[in-house]
């Protein structure tokens, strides 16, 4: 890995109170790179991208985000540095309509962003979730499983993302739906060449979207390699490639 380091996690820790869910964990993701997560349930993965996006503080170790570290840094600043984490459970908001969800994942930049600026990321998110457009007034509630996780998706793309921490984005869709919203995440990186971090349950669907992985088992990185190397090693396929 040469490139652009976008960002690095050194030696984090988290605990839940008498629970280390988190143990010295390390890594680094370069600008434009789409990096997967992977790991058990209960490994740490929703830990880690919550801890990155300022929502829970660390014990120990920093966050290096463009130079920065940003270790337990309150979510809102995080967000203003263009670091978005799109949650599991896809949290659109259902009484709003689609594009009031969209206005609201730009929130935070609201100062600096002029309204034309807002107004042209609602036309590049029409232009990658087509389905959205169509569907800008209908309420956030009434979409399919599949369209509230692409709304969910979109409104993180709003606030700009230079990394964009996606948990579990295919989780409860159906595996046509699941893959096409996998593909979202290359066609992002090729349209606004966001950089990822992804969690997902289908281990080789992840893998043939990122370019590489990291493997967490019990809070710590067991694990890394390029995406193919991960698919070929016996003890990710035996570990996980079963599953999917
Ligand atoms: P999953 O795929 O099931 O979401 P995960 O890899 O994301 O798993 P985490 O949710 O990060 O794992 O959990 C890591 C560890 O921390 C687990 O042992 C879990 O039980 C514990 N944990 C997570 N959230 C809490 C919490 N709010 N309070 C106490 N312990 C927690």
């Amino acid at each position: 890995m040469n490139g652009d380091k976008l960002m690095e996690v050194i030696d984090l820790s988290v605990s839940y109170g008498p629970i280390q869910a988190l143990k010295g964990v390390s890594l680094a993701i370069n600008k434009g790179e789409i990096v997967a997560l992977l790991g058990a349930n209960g490994a740490g993965k929703t830990t880690l991208l919550q801890t990155i996006s300022g929502l829970l503080k660390p014990t120990g170790g920093s966050i290096i985000y463009q130079g920065v570290n940003i270790a337990g840094m309150e979510a809102e600043k995080v967000v203003e540095k263009h670091l978005v984490h799109v949650p599991e459970h896809r949290q659109v908001f259902s009484t709003m309509t689609v594009l009031d969800n969209l206005y609201l994942g730009a929130y935070h930049h609201r100062k600096k962003s002029k309204m034309k600026n807002i107004e042209k990321n609602i036309g590049k998110v029409f232009d990658l979730f087509p389905i959205l457009k169509d569907r800008k007034n209908q309420l956030g509630g009434t979409m399919s499983g599949g369209q509230q996780q692409m709304l969910a998706i979109a409104r993180g793309v709003m606030a700009e993302p230079e990394l964009l921490l996606l948990d579990e984005p295919s989780l409860g869709l159906a595996p046509l739906i699941a893959k096409d919203v996998l593909e979202l995440v290359r066609n992002l990186r090729a349209e606004f060449g966001t950089t990822v971090l992804l969690i997902e349950q289908n281990v080789t669907a992840s893998l043939k979207v990122a370019d590489r992985g990291y493997v967490i088992s019990h809070g710590e990185i067991v694990k890394s390699g390029s995406s193919k190397e991960l698919l070929n090693d016996p003890e990710v396929k035996e570990a996980y490639l079963g599953h999917t």
